[in-house]
């Protein structure tokens, strides 16, 4: 049951995530979340460190899609100087989002890696999909969204983790 919450992997951030890495695993596309991800959920517009991770990811021929849970503006906003295709209200954990992304960018499971900072409904519903999936750290401690019952959860399944040495950063 655990087993389901668990990620394949795990670093301190999006940055730590390399598209030649990547593509010596034989990985074509990116599946991610947004909020607290790639940004911090209040923060509105891709940053320019994010504009560029995205372009270096194209570059090596790796395809991006964003997929969050939050509404169709903020997404919108975001995703507009990125080029990238994007789903708003997307139900995770549920795996129709994730297997939808991986069909519109024309690539089996195994070619896709799903990245995202909770484990209730990015790494849950990767796992569940059947994707390959990296957790990373929240960028903020705070989120508009998550409730307090998530975070209790969470923090459980990570110190599980810490103990079985599956975590190697102080938080
Ligand atoms: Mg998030």
């Amino acid at each position: 049951m655990l087993k389901r919450f668990l990620p394949n992997e795990h670093v301190k951030s999006i940055f730590d995530i390399q598209p030649t890495v990547l593509r010596k695993k034989g990985i074509k596309g990116i599946i991610t979340d947004l909020d607290n991800t790639l940004v911090a959920w209040n923060v509105r517009e891709a940053t320019p460190e994010i504009i560029q991770w995205f372009k270096q990811m194209k570059e090596q021929d790796i395809k991006v899609t964003i997929i969050s849970n939050n509404n169709q503006e903020r997404v919108e906003i975001f995703s507009e100087p990125l080029d990238a295709p994007f789903v708003f209200s997307a139900r995770k954990p549920l795996s129709r989002a994730f297997v939808s992304a991986a069909k519109e960018m024309r690539l089996p499971k195994d070619e896709v890696v799903v990245i995202g900072d909770q484990l209730l409904t990015d790494v849950l519903g990767g796992n569940f999909a059947g994707f390959y999936t990296i957790l990373v750290v929240p960028i903020v401690e705070t989120d508009g969204k998550i409730t307090r019952f998530n975070r209790s959860i969470e923090r459980r399944i990570l110190s599980y983790m810490r103990k079985k040495g599956k975590i190697s950063w102080e938080e």
